[in-house]
């Protein structure tokens, strides 16, 4: 099976496997792992963030960035679509106590002025406007980029009227890839980001979340609260150095694989693509059903998943070259199928 239904779907390397089995550990907990300590200061180097936690998932360090910034009651500005609103069972609210509010846009990538309009004085009668969250890049826009001038202008806005600004970089990554930029231009943004190891970087577990010294040291004690204090988690942190190191510049590889799906697709009568800016590729089969046309493609050999009513294909490093030509064959294939059916 090609699996094109999540970058999760990766496998580690044997060479990860290799650095993995040979980490040096420690007890993580007392900050006596060494390859822990490595992996936070290499991804704070390459942020250029003060100080980093790591943590077992992307969705922990949400958690407890949003926890750390904000008091019960505060109120936290989201885009539609985000993975803190629509994907952690509603963590933000349960372990927080925030309200999301949500800052209309078109695909979830607001821009300042929207955030302006969105924000409201505080008085003695509304939540405390406290963090705004930005995702970059926008898994549910089709991994899209967040443009550089529009996160820096989100920064002032927010810094005018009081509030921090977090970053989910779940796939950080694949923005700084396809932006050209060093990481830390992207990162200067925002007060703290996480990076997730476990995407389009193929380690089996990992994220590190960064920030200034005071937030990480906040940030430590509910890791510990949510049972996330680890042991030799060196293991899983030699996996993420390894991914650091060899697996980064090659997301340009499949930024260029989900473009050629994304042509391909485009190209069959009334199909409704959303072209990728990076490893996702969203669209809609035009008359076929997506449980048909899913369907269709598994018994031909290739995995997809669905988002609502639009299909996603996300490129990553065990979809291979040889992987895509045989998918484009599936697609044409699967695309006969169906326009055979109708005659
Ligand atoms: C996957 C993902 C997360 C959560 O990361 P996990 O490591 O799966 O917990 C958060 N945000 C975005 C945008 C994601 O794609």
């Amino acid at each position: 099976m090609i699996d094109l239904s999540s970058d999760t779907a990766t496998r580690p390397t044997q060479a990860m496997r290799s650095a993995i089995a040979a980490a040096a550990v420690g007890d993580e907990q007392r900050l006596e792992d060494p390859t822990v300590t490595a992996l936070i200061e290499a991804v704070c180097d390459r942020l250029g963030k003060p100080a980093g936690l790591f943590l077992p998932s992307g969705t922990m360090c949400n958690v407890i960035a949003v926890k750390t910034h904000t008091q019960p009651g505060d109120a936290v500005f989201v885009g539609h679509n985000c993975h803190i609103l629509r994907c952690e069972t509603g963590g933000a609210a349960a372990f927080s106590g925030v309200v999301l509010d949500v800052v209309p846009s078109d695909t979830g990538l607001f821009k300042a002025a929207q955030l302006q309009t969105a924000l409201y004085q505080r008085n003695p009668y509304t939540p405390n406007p406290r963090l705004v969250c930005v995702e970059q890049t926008h898994n549910f826009a089709g991994g899209a980029l967040w443009p550089l001038d529009q996160l820096r202008a989100i920064k002032e806005t927010a810094k005018e009227r009081g509030l921090s600004v977090h970053m989910d970089g779940a796939r950080l990554f694949n923005a700084v890839v396809a932006l050209g930029v060093p990481a830390r231009e992207v990162t200067s943004t925002v007060d703290s980001v996480w990076v997730d190891f476990t995407k389009g970087l193929g380690a089996p577990l990992g994220a590190v979340l960064c920030g200034e010294v005071e937030f990480i040291e906040k940030a430590r004690r509910y890791k510990h609260m949510l049972g996330g204090a680890l042991r030799q988690a060196g293991m899983m942190a030699a996996g993420c150095l390894y991914a650091l190191e060899h697996h980064v510049e090659r997301l340009a590889d499949d930024h260029r694989r989900a473009k050629t799906l994304a042509e391909r697709l485009a190209s069959y009568d009334g199909f409704e693509v959303t072209q990728p800016d990076t490893n996702i590729v969203f669209f809609r089969p035009g008359h076929i059903s997506i449980d048909d046309y899913a369907a269709r493609l598994e018994d031909h050999g290739v995995r997809m998943s669905w988002v609502g009513d639009r299909m996603r294909a996300v490129t990553h490093l065990d979809v291979s070259e040889e992987d895509i030509q045989q998918s484009l064959k599936v697609l044409d294939q699967v695309q006969n199928s169906f326009s055979t059916a109708n005659v």
